[in-house]
């Protein structure tokens, strides 16, 4: 970022080994914020081979529970400390609003107290043999050297779901941040070092992800693979991966659906009706659309459908897009100029598919947001379930609305989809309400509410949107290996073969 080397690898900060380079664009501006190294695959073959050898040979595995609860406590101490400069930091490689990427640094301080603290209480448990010479017991390993891979809409969140854990479990890990938007996560490791995490434990490299895949994931020496990103690279991994029969935890893509009963009316404007309208409105567009568990499919009870929508459009013509260091702008740019391309692509598809488009579908006018890749919050009205722009992750500010007349319909249309990572399900009827959230196929869903989640409860998907679970207890034990231990006190012969 400044001339220092921006590779860690075996307790060193070294630059890639070809000398190579990358810009970092400002995606709020088009410039160049930064240029870090580019690891090429040897750099990411000795960031596996420094972790395996700190795994093996290094006394970090045997660290008692206390020791690394008191690393990640302080780990979380820095980390607030540096509030102020990480979350700038992520503004300028995400586009996200500075109020945004401050919440994304309370988040990742919250996974490494949550996880200082579980760890801490974690016991063996002891289970009864049958004999009562024999003590039995079950017990938690670290896993061994851990690869985690973490897309760009939340890099320094999705990464500290994986750190967090694989450091509490006493793993080594090499972390790959997205290339797009490495900043946060080179200044994170360096708080890392800070903080006392001994040399090989924590290996970073930064690059292409296609270029460094097969070093990271076609490799004998890596016992788990964490990736979060979308299916198509999921799927390579998993299939690589298979070859070794190391164990992958997939955090795929989203196509979430945001369904809404007409007696929200029942509950009076304000907690009913506007505040419906608000969440389904934020669940789309914060960031621009790009988070994976985005509401981007309204499905909406035929009654009151026409007003909703139409209140809805008319909040997304109010938005306000700037750069996310302007604490005028409610929401920033698309991470790419490239990835606005697609966005863009999807614009057209919905109306080749003859979705009625009602709002947005175009770049911003002001010319003050040209040189950004800013696009307008879009909604498609009339849409249905035989659609590519409903079925298809489009990872942008576009929201599609579909209508149902009952509630097995809802549900029908809400669990229409190859994904499951998340939903949203409005009402003012408390039956149906649970009803409906048990009826769902997806892994977070949330009742007269959008888009929160506690480090405490698990985050995953069902369905295509992956195959584990990242934050709660299950996010620990994917970094853990499971041994039983059976005791016998008092050994005698077997007496099977007696000759
Ligand atoms: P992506 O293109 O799949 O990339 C994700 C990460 O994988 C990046 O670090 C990327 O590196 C790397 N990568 C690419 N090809 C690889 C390969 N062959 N081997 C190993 N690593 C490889 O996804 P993205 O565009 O960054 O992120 C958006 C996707 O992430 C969306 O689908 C979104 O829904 C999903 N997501 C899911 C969750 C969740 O919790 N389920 C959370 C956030 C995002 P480069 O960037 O260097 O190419």
């Amino acid at each position: 970022m400044d001339g220092d080397p921006d590779l860690c690898i075996g307790g060193a900060w070294r630059h890639a080994c070809d000398g190579g380079t990358r810009d970092i664009i400002n995606p709020a501006n088009g410039a160049v914020a930064a240029v870090v190294d580019e690891a090429t695959p040897q750099d990411a073959l000795d960031a596996v081979a420094a972790a395996r050898v700190a795994f093996d040979q290094g006394g970090w595995r045997a660290t008692s529970v206390a020791e690394r609860s008191a690393l990640l406590h302080r780990i979380a101490d820095l980390l607030q400390r540096d509030k102020e400069d990480l979350a700038r930091l992520e503004t300028v490689d995400t586009g996200k609003t500075l109020a945004e990427s401050r919440i994304d640094i309370d988040d990742v301080t919250s996974v490494f107290r949550y996880y200082a603290n579980l760890v801490a209480s974690e016991a063996e448990r002891v289970v009864d043999a049958g004999d009562p010479a024999v003590i039995s017991r079950v017990i938690r390993e670290p896993i061994g050297v851990c690869v985690l891979i973490a897309p760009w809409n939340y890099p320094l969140l999705q990464m500290s779901w994986k750190v967090a854990p694989a450091l509490a479990a006493g793993c080594t890990m090499v972390a790959k941040p997205s290339e797009v938007t490495p900043l946060s996560t080179i200044a994170f490791a360096k708080l890392l070092d800070e903080a006392g995490v001994p040399p090989g434990v924590v290996n970073l490299i930064q690059g292409s992800g296609a270029t460094l895949g097969p070093a990271l994931t076609d490799n004998p020496q890596v016992d788990f693979i964490s990736f979060t990103g979308g299916l198509a690279t999921g799927r390579t991994i998993a299939r690589t991966a298979a070859e070794h029969v190391t164990k992958v935890a997939l955090e795929l893509g989203g196509k979430n659906p945001h369904l809404v009963f007409a007696d929200i009316r029942d509950a009076g404007r304000e907690s009913g009706w506007d505040a419906a309208v608000d969440h389904v409105l934020t669940g789309v567009f914060l960031h621009s659309g790009q988070v994976c568990s985005a509401g981007t499919r309204l499905i909406i009870e035929e009654s009151i459908a026409d007003e909703f929508v139409a209140d809805l459009a008319a909040r997304a013509a109010t938005i306000r897009m700037g750069d996310g260091l302007d604490p005028a702008s409610e929401t920033g740019p698309l991470v790419s100029a490239q990835h606005r391309d697609k966005v863009e692509s999807y614009v057209r598809l919905g109306i080749s598919e003859g979705a009625q488009l009602i709002a947005g579908g175009c770049r911003p006018e002001d010319p003050v947001l040209a040189g950004g890749y800013f696009y307008r919050p879009t909604i498609f009205d009339r849409c249905d379930r035989s659609m590519r722009i409903v079925q298809e992750e489009t990872f942008g500010p576009i929201l599609t609305v579909e209508r149902f007349t009952d509630e097995a319909e809802a549900v029908t249309l809400g669990n229409d989809t190859e994904y499951g990572l998340a939903a949203g399900v409005r009402t003012t009827d408390t039956a149906r309400g649970e009803r409906v959230v048990r009826a769902l196929r997806h892994g977070t869903v949330w009742l007269n509410d959008f888009g929160y989640y506690t480090a405490a409860a698990e985050w995953g998907g069902f369905g295509r949107s992956g195959n584990g679970r990242e934050l709660g207890p299950t996010g620990l034990a994917e970094y853990q290996e499971i041994k039983h231990i059976w005791h016998n006190t008092a050994p005698a012969a077997a007496g099977w073969f007696t000759g």
